[in-house]
C-alpha cells in the first residue's frame, strides 16, 4: 500500500507533525508515504485566506529538510517520498515556476491541483454561499478549464482530486462529458498520472475523487493512476485503501504508479500485501 498524499500541521489546517504520519503509516503496513504539503500560495488573489491554506515560502526549505531527515531515519521501515501540492492559478504561472525552481531536484513528484475558481476556493465550506450565488455549470466549466491549462503546461506529475467541486454535493446540470474528454486526452498526451483520492469518502459527497465514470474513462484511455488519502490528521493515512483497491480492480486497473525523483514506477496490486 502506498499513500502519496498526506499533509501536516505545517499547512495550518491539518494536525500532527511528519513523524506522526510516518508512525501511522508503519502501523498501517504501508510501504510508501508521500508528504504532499500544500505549496505556499502567496501568488493567489488577496481575497483568498492563504495563511490558512499553506505555509509561507520561507518555511518551505524546513519542510523539505525535515522530510529528508525522516526519510533517512526510517528507511528500514518505510519509503518516504517528498512532494508538494501546487495550487495552479493561471495568472500566476511565472511566479509558481520561479518559486518552485530551487526545490525541483529534491521532489519525487509534484501535484497540480485547482482549488480556486475566480477568487474563492470551491472546497472551502466558508464560501458555500458562492455555490448558491453562482451558476454551477459556470463554476465547473471554469474549474475544468483551469485543470486543462494546468495539464497542458506539461510541468506537473499528478492531477490531484480531479472532480473536487463535487465535495459538498454540488453538481453541474448535466454531465460535462465534452470538457472531461478534452481534459483526459490532455492528461494522456502529457503522460500525467491521475490521483485516486479517498478524502471524498469522508466529505458530504461520500464518493471517491474522481468518480467511477471518470475512472472508467481513464481505464479506457489507458491513463495511469496513483493513490492518496489526502490525510489532514494521522488517522487518515491509508484511509479506505483496501476497499478502494478492490474498486479499482473491478474497473480493470492492475496497479498504481509511484515516483522516484520525478520518474514513474509501476506498483502492481499483486505486489502489495494488504494490512
Ligand atoms: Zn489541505
Ligand atoms: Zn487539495
Amino acid at each position: 500500500m502506498l499513500d502519496h498524499h498526506v499533509h501536516t500541521k505545517r499547512c495550518r489546517h491539518a494536525e500532527g507533525i511528519e513523524e506522526d504520519y510516518i508512525l501511522a503509516a508503519i502501523r498501517e503496513n504501508l510501504k510508501v508515504i508521500g508528504f504532499n504539503e500544500h505549496f505556499p500560495m502567496s501568488y493567489l488573489p488577496r481575497s483568498i485566506p492563504v495563511e490558512e491554506y499553506a505555509m509561507d515560502l520561507e518555511e518551505f526549505p524546513e519542510y523539505i529538510k525535515e522530510a529528508t531527515r525522516l526519510r533517512e531515519a526510517y528507511k528500514e521501515e518505510i519509503t518516504v517520498k517528498i512532494s508538494t501540492e501546487v495550487d495552479y492559478f493561471e495568472p500566476a504561472w511565472k511566479q509558481i515556476v520561479e518559486f518552485l525552481k530551487p526545490f525541483l531536484d529534491q521532489l519525487d513528484y509534484i501535484y497540480g491541483s485547482v482549488h480556486v475558481v475566480d477568487d474563492w476556493a470551491v472546497d472551502d465550506e466558508r464560501f458555500s454561499n458562492k455555490w448558491q450565488d453562482n451558476d454551477k455549470d459556470i463554476i465547473y466549466g471554469k474549474y475544468y478549464k483551469a485543470l486543462i491549462a494546468m495539464v497542458r503546461r506539461g510541468y506537473f506529475d499528478v492531477v490531484g482530486h480531479l472532480d473536487l467541486p463535487k465535495k459538498f454535493g454540488h453538481h453541474p446540470s448535466a454531465p460535462m462529458d465534452g470538457i472531461l474528454d478534452v481534459l483526459l486526452d490532455a492528461i494522456k498526451e502529457n503522460d500525467m498520472v491521475i490521483e485516486v483520492n479517498t478524502a471524498g469518502l469522508r466529505k458530504p459527497i461520500r464518493e471517491i475523487y474522481p468518480s467511477r465514470t471518470i475512472l472508467e474513462n481513464c481505464f479506457e484511455k489507458d491513463i495511469k493512476i496513483t493513490l492518496g488519502s489526502d490525510a489532514h490528521e494521522p488517522s487518515h493515512v491509508g484511509y479506505e485503501f483496501n476497499s478502494t483497491i478492490e474498486f479499482l480492480k473491478e474497473i480493470g486497473f492492475e496497479g498504481i504508479y509511484t515516483f522516484n525523483k520525478r520518474q514513474k514506477e509501476f506498483a502492481s496490486f499483486e505486489s502489495m500485501d494488504g494490512p
